[in-house]
């Protein structure tokens, strides 16, 4: 009998029987349509059969050796090779039997007959190859389930639980050994997705994933965790660790796309060997969030320290939402004096966050924390409401009215919604918009210039004044004046300190005065803490200052004293 089916059906008749006969062990199916003088290799290949009775007899050998099977995937491709028709099967599949993931690659070969096709060949053979890769795996196989619940579909890899579980196992059975977890993730991954394409994200991701697997230590497993997040276990061998990082950096540098495919690492080295994986993985995770973004160093090592760090983010995003909504957050500024007349001119408006035992938490402890989980936008809206409230109250009192600045986190600086907030705002309590001043750091204008132009541009065109804030302290130079529009410049405290004053520092801060001054751009020096500070800046031509020579940040009540 032949297997009547069309020649464009035939892959998928072979995936039938393929699947019949390890699922069901039903021989018959293909036994029916096996050739007089076929021939069949077993998987072992040192065995081979020959006549439709022995190669029945083979195929039914390989179902018992393997019963109970569990196929998930098979793959088949169509090919003729010296006039001889082929079905080539990947076929993935567990065997309850042997506690085992197999990979087989079963060819079926076929002679065309006027009624349809019959078999003249099958060579089923292990693929060794692919294997290896689950070599770990196996070696632990418990269930059927577990196996297929091990490893990640996209990469081939294992994922996170089991890479947690036999990682734990690992240790375990070599007590006397030291083990190291390395993370890995690809820089900037979302923009090579974006730009060259999801497909070409997957590929990368099976690069990478393809070296993971190449490695050959004796005792090391890799997986993949999420998206682009990889991870490693391998003992912690003098030197061991550099090797690999300096290689996967070169392997992701070489991959196809004209973008310079950059990874980052953090590793852990496992001192403590009782901690569940999981925490293992997150102290590798804390190193690598150093490395984030660090073209320097695109690797570091975990210690106490990023915990201590990390433990503090938690308890500052813990308590945030209640400090907020019941006034743990206060307004404080800090006067700006004119350098001419020593007269109060403005004021910087400063938050602060006042815990319920009256001790304070300084911004630059959270400020950096609610900017990455993005709560800052909170604390900026209600500092700049505070700030109008303020600038009411002393323009209804009749008071000569002084502008007040305002930190605009980088993060604010992404919401569509900031111009029509910060114009809502002045609206709402009736303040000309020149009274409040917008402060915008440096840095953000090294992140993204045309985007942050473009916002400042708008802020302005409603009547805004912007200070670039903390200049000197990134990576702008002044060329940089000259193609964005700012108002006013605000020079960094630690540039100044760091000057002194005769010195190369002295001639670089009054250049920039210089440079700002033929721009039309006023200048503000802030953190300055000397009387001969203030005479310096007064002798380049720097308009006003900040710092706590002439005041430290100070609460409302005691601002107004001043005024
Ligand atoms: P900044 O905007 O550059 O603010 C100036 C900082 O310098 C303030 O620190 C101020 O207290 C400090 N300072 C002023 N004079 C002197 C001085 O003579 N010597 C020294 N050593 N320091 C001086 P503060 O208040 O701790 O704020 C730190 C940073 O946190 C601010 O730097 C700003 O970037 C951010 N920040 C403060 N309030 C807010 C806010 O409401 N929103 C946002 N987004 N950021 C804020
Ligand atoms: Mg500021
Ligand atoms: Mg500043």
């Amino acid at each position: 009998m032949a297997l009547r089916v069309e020649i464009d059906n035939l892959q998928k008749a072979t995936e039938k029987l393929i699947k019949r006969l390890f699922t069901e062990g039903v021989v018959d199916a293909i036994a029916d349509v096996l050739d007089e003088n076929v021939i069949g290799f077993s998987p072992s290949g040192h065995y081979y059969s020959r006549g439709s009775w022995e190669v029945k007899r083979f195929l039914q050998g390989e179902y018992e050796r393997l019963a109970p099977c569990n196929i998930s995937k098979i793959r088949s491709r169509q090919f003729v090779r010296e006039g001889q028709l082929s079905i080539e099967s990947h076929v993935i599949m567990t065997s309850l039997q042997q506690r085992k993931l197999l990979l087989l690659n079963i060819t079926t070969m076929y002679r065309m007959v006027p009624d349809g096709f019959m078999i003249n060949g099958v060579n089923m053979a292990l693929d060794y190859d692919r294997e290896r890769t689950y070599k770990v795996l196996t070696e632990r196989a418990v269930s059927d389930l577990d196996f297929l619940a091990s490893y990640d579909g996209a990469t081939g890899l294992l994922n996170r639980e089991a890479f947690c579980s036999r990682a734990a196992d690992m240790m375990t059975d070599y007590p006397d050994k030291s083990f190291d977890i390395l993370r890995i993730n690809i820089e900037r991954f979302k923009v090579i997705n974006e730009v060259f394409g999801e497909q070409q994200g997957d590929k990368l991701l099976n690069y990478i994933a393809g070296f993971l697997k190449s490695i050959d230590l004796e005792l090391c497993l890799s997986a993949r965790l999420y998206a682009d997040n990889f991870v490693m276990c391998f003992e912690a061998v003098e030197g061991e660790a550099e090797r690999l990082i300096y290689t996967m950096q070169i392997v992701a540098n070489s991959f196809e796309i004209s973008h310079h495919t950059v990874l980052t690492f953090g590793l852990y080295h496992v001192d403590d060997k009782s901690i569940p994986v999981k925490t293992m993985i997150e102290r590798a995770n804390m190193a690598l969030n150093q490395a984030k973004g660090n073209h320097v160093t695109p690797y570091f090592v975990y210690d106490n320290k990023m915990r201590d760090q990390m433990l503090l983010e938690q308890q500052i995003v813990n308590e945030f939402d209640a400090a907020l909504e019941h006034g743990g957050f206060k307004l404080f500024l800090q006067p700006k004096y004119d350098l001419e007349t020593e007269q109060i001119m403005g004021s910087e408006a400063l938050v602060r966050w006042i815990k319920a035992d009256g001790s304070y938490v300084l911004p630059s402890l959270f400020i950096p924390v609610l900017e990455k989980n993005g709560s800052v936008y909170a604390v900026d809206r209600f500092i700049w409401e505070e700030t109008c409230k303020c600038l009411r109250r002393w323009i209804d009192a009749g008071k000569n009215v002084k502008p007040v600045s305002v930190n605009v986190s980088r993060i604010d600086l992404y919401d569509p919604e900031l111009v029509n907030v910060l114009v809502g705002l002045t609206a709402k309590y009736k303040i000309p918009k020149y009274l409040l001043e917008l402060e915008i750091t440096e840095s953000a204008y090294t992140d993204d210039p045309r985007m942050i132009m473009g916002v400042t541009e708008k802020l302005q065109s409603e009547g805004f004044l912007i200070l670039m804030d903390d200049f000197g302290s990134g990576y702008s130079s002044l060329n940089m004046l000259k193609d964005i529009h700012i108002d006013i410049l605000k020079l960094d405290m630690e540039f100044l300190r760091s000057t002194d004053q005769t010195g190369r520092g002295g001639n670089i801060l009054s250049a920039m005065v210089q440079m700002a001054r033929s721009l039309n751009i006023h200048t503000i020096a802030e953190g300055v803490e000397t009387r001969d500070q203030a005479n310096f800046l007064k002798s380049i031509g720097c308009n006003w200052v900040q710092g706590y020579f002439f005041s430290q940040p100070i609460t409302v009540e005691e601002f107004e004293k001043l005024i």
